[in-house]
């Protein structure tokens, strides 16, 4: 649906009101993704950015004003554990909650960065039998990692700068760890970058080698600004398939949507309307 073709949004008393958490969040494409899927669905809500330092009142504040939901973002997705009232399992084992469900007071937390990565992958190729490579050990890495290790006949490695970082998260995750400078001579099919490298402004890095991209590869950066970072521009050069970090955004604010309504997320506005904002960034 065309944006012309959305009615204005009425808000009054009885508009449900969501939100991001984060700081800073002048950046985040959230609020214009979920207004869009609440426009498109007829849901009556609004979804603003909450930039916070101090997430106990913020979690409070949920409480008190009755905001049905939110999502979380850098630095609060670990440090809000500790003030909802429940956790869901994956978000548990991942340690960390990217949303809020608000049920009449009561706080429960998930994580959908899992789900986010593995659609964004599962729209494009398959995974299993699929041996897939994961560079980076932060919370990133941690999300797409478990999201993969809990797909059927997928086999998972990692790949880090700070091999210490790396074996740690493997050992975690119960996955395979592999030297950087071992994998030009390793086997894999599929190639996840979670690091930053690569993100504005160091646009001309590339977190592993150009030898390592062979044309057979499917290759998924999560980083998505710039929308083509120099690994997936080098390795659509290559002959790979590759998938930019908008399809693993779009697929946990899918999820999210869908725990807050209960609704079928309109997932192709949802793709579009950040694929929009960037492209006139
Ligand atoms: P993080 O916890 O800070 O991750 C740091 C990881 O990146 C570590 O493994 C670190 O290696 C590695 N790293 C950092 N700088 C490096 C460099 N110059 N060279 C090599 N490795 C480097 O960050 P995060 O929260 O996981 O987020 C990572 C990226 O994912 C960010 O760009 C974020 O915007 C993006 N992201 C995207 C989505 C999405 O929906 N598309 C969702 C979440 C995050 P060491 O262990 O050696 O320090």
């Amino acid at each position: 649906m065309a944006q012309t073709d959305l009615q204005p949004i009425t808000v009054d008393t009885a508009t449900r009101v969501f939100g991001v958490i984060g700081h800073p969040v002048f950046h985040s494409k959230s609020p214009v993704m979920h207004n869009r899927a609440f426009a498109v669905t007829g849901y009556p809500a609004i979804y603003a950015a909450f930039d916070v330092t101090d997430i106990e009142p913020a979690a409070e504040g949920i409480r008190a004003l009755g905001i049905c939901g939110a999502s979380v973002t850098i630095p609060h997705k670990t440090t809000v554990m500790k003030h909802l009232d429940a956790i869901d399992d994956q978000a548990r084992k991942i340690g960390a909650v990217n949303t809020i469900v608000n049920n009449k007071g009561w706080l429960k937390g998930y994580n959908t960065d899992s789900y986010g990565a593995v659609h964004a992958l599962l729209d494009q190729t398959g995974l299993s039998g699929k041996t897939v490579m994961i560079i980076g050990a932060g919370g990133a890495a941690r999300a797409v990692g478990h999201g993969l290790c809990e797909h059927p006949g997928t086999r998972v490695f990692l790949t880090n700068r700070t091999e210490k970082h790396g074996l740690i998260l493997a050992q975690d995750l119960d996955a395979g760890f592999v030297p950087l400078e071992k994998l030009e001579t390793t086997d894999f099919d599929i190639l996840v970058n979670t690091t930053p490298v690569g993100m504005y402004p160091h646009t001309d890095e590339m977190p592993v080698p150009e030898s390592v991209l062979r044309p057979e590869m499917v290759i998924m950066d999560i980083v998505y600004n710039p929308l083509e970072t120099k690994l997936l521009y080098t390795a659509r050069t290559r002959g790979c398939k590759v998938i930019d970090g908008v399809g693993m955004f779009v697929y946990q604010g899918a999820r999210q949507f869908a725990l807050w309504t209960a609704l079928e997320p309109p997932v192709a506005q949802m793709r579009q309307v950040v694929y929009d904002t960037l492209n006139n960034y």
